[in-house]
């Protein structure tokens, strides 16, 4: 199959797309914990933003797309929060799954709220936003970044170490070739 290219600069539906798992996660996430108590939900929903600033301080400030429009939107927001980084400590920076775990307890925590409710008393709503939040969390983002966010960005040839991380590659990454700008 031929290499897809890279989008220097990615379309607003594509962006709209790629942000569509976490902004659901995160809605539903909220309305799970409200069912616990509504004291949690300031609090999650701090930890999120805080989730995303760590993103936009360890990775998007190096980025390639710094000031541009990357798969999610994030260069163009780093560049109005940040100072541009160093784009070889991008790709030098080595990631592993352990550095995810504070990713992942975005999901983990209101999963187990849902599950917490549904152990007291049984609520068809908070089963169905349990079992959406699992399948989002477990199909989503790998479904967004292999379909999309991953599979046309030109830092992925520059050399990303998350993607090699999700992708299982140990090595460099292939290169890709360069494609026009979407407007
Ligand atoms: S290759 Fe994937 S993880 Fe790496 S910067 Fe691009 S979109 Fe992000």
């Amino acid at each position: 199959m031929a290499e897809p290219g890279a989008w220097d600069r990615f379309p607003w539906w594509s962006v709209l797309a790629a942000n569509l798992p976490s902004l659901l996660v995160a809605g539903v996430g909220a309305v799970l914990l409200a069912r616990v108590t509504l004291w949690l939900v300031t609090p999650y929903l701090v930890y999120v933003a805080w989730a995303e600033a760590r993103v936009l301080w360890g990775s998007c400030r190096d980025c390639s797309y710094f000031g541009g429009r990357c798969a999610f939107g994030k260069g163009w927001l780093a560049a109005l929060l940040l100072k541009r980084g160093d784009p070889r400590r991008f790709a030098r920076r080595k990631v592993r799954w352990v550095q995810l775990l504070p990713d992942f307890v975005i999901y983990a925590i209101p999963i187990a709220a849902g599950i917490v409710v549904l152990s007291r008393r049984s609520s068809i709503l908070v089963l169905v936003l349990t079992i959406v939040l699992g399948i989002v969390s477990l199909a989503g983002t790998p479904l967004v970044r292999g379909s999309l966010a991953c599979r046309y960005c030109k830092q992925r040839a520059i050399g990303c170490p998350a993607e090699r991380l999700f992708s299982g590659k140990r090595g460099q990454t292939r290169p890709v070739r360069a494609r026009q700008p979407y407007r």
